[in-house]
């Protein structure tokens, strides 16, 4: 199969409203909203880093786009439609349906077409760029959060990186609860129509994609400000809630790959019900860094940060 074959097997679909030309010529053209504005964001998967050789392919093309639906929501965006720039060692064509089933299904659910891309022979890589869009002044930013805020969480958090302890093998977890946060880690649900309703109401947003103290930290750079955090009332699995406190502490506060999203909201602002839980997990404060602390009070030391890929 050349390359040609495979971008129309494999990546060309009829594209829905709002796409005047999809894939196929040399650019895709989109019909904006009149008045709004564009977000635009990019997310790399590489082999051996963001995943697994042996990963479900399905699973990978629903990642490779979660991740960066995640982006999009974290802003508060509608999304648009998407590209994929895609290196492949070898026509794998089982490889590659599967994939594009991953993919496509979670495209046509957050209606997010495929517009466009490239196709490359070399080491199994991912690139996807999405496009949003919001009304003028309503995208939602890491530098808003304000003195008195409280500070919220979407879904659960640390599951993802307790499957990633099992699979490097520092946790021994078998049965029902390892596919649980193994799921978690390969399939992450990105909190789109949260992200959207919380316009007008989060006063900043950021996801969690490198750890909560790390992403929570860019909301308070960007803001100016800080923050206090009770750890206990971070909402976890039954499944890691039955783990060590150390490691429950190590997945909730430097997880990663959670893809939940963390917000700031003035006191007594009604949240959305889009069927996903909201928490309420700490409280904005001037005096700047970030400090963890436990149901009663007491000040943790936790020693940890956010994931970062240039130091060890
Ligand atoms: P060009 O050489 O003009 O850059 P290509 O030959 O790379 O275009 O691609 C042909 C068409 O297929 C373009 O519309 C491009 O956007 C699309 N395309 C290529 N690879 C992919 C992919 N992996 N997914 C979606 N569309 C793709
Ligand atoms: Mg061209």
């Amino acid at each position: 199969m050349g390359e040609f074959d495979l971008i129309r097997r494999y990546f060309q679909r009829l594209p829905g409203s709002g796409v005047e030309v999809g894939v196929g010529d040399d650019c895709a053209v989109l019909v904006p909203t009149p008045g709004a504005r564009w977000l635009v964001s990019s997310d790399m998967l590489v082999e051996g880093r963001h995943f697994l050789s042996t990963v479900d392919p399905a699973r990978l093309g629903h990642k490779a786009l979660a991740v960066n639906l995640s982006d999009l929501a974290a802003c508060g965006a509608t999304p648009r439609g998407f590209t994929l720039a895609l290196a492949l060692p070898r026509v794998d064509e089982a490889w590659l349906t599967e994939f594009a089933r991953g993919l496509w299904a979670l495209a046509e659910a957050s209606g997010c077409p495929l517009i466009g891309g490239d196709t490359t022979q070399g080491p199994l890589n991912l690139c996807i760029t999405v496009f949003g869009e919001a009304p003028p002044g309503q995208a939602l930013l890491r530098s808003g959060a304000r003195v008195g805020d409280e500070v919220w969480v979407s879904g659960r958090l640390g599951d993802a990186r307790l499957a990633l302890e099992v699979f490097r093998g520092t946790v021994v977890l078998e049965g029902t609860g390892f596919e649980q946060v193994r799921a978690s880690m390969e399939c992450p649900t990105p909190r789109v129509a949260l992200g959207q309703a919380l316009r007008g109401i989060a006063t900043a947003a950021v996801d969690v994609s490198d750890g909560l103290l790390g992403d929570l930290g860019h909301i308070l750079a960007a803001s100016s400000v800080g923050a206090q955090l009770d750890v206990d009332a971070l909402p976890r699995s039954a499944v890691l809630a039955a783990q060590p406190m150390a490691l429950q502490h190590q997945c909730l506060l430097a997880g990663g790959d959670d893809y939940e999203l963390i917000f700031t909201a003035p006191p007594g602002a009604s949240m959305p019900d889009v069927g996903v839980a909201l928490t309420r997990i700490g409280r904005i404060e001037a005096e700047p860094g970030l400090r963890v602390i436990d149901a009663r009070g007491a000040s943790i030391d936790h020693g940890l940060r956010g994931y970062d890929h240039f130091k060890s």
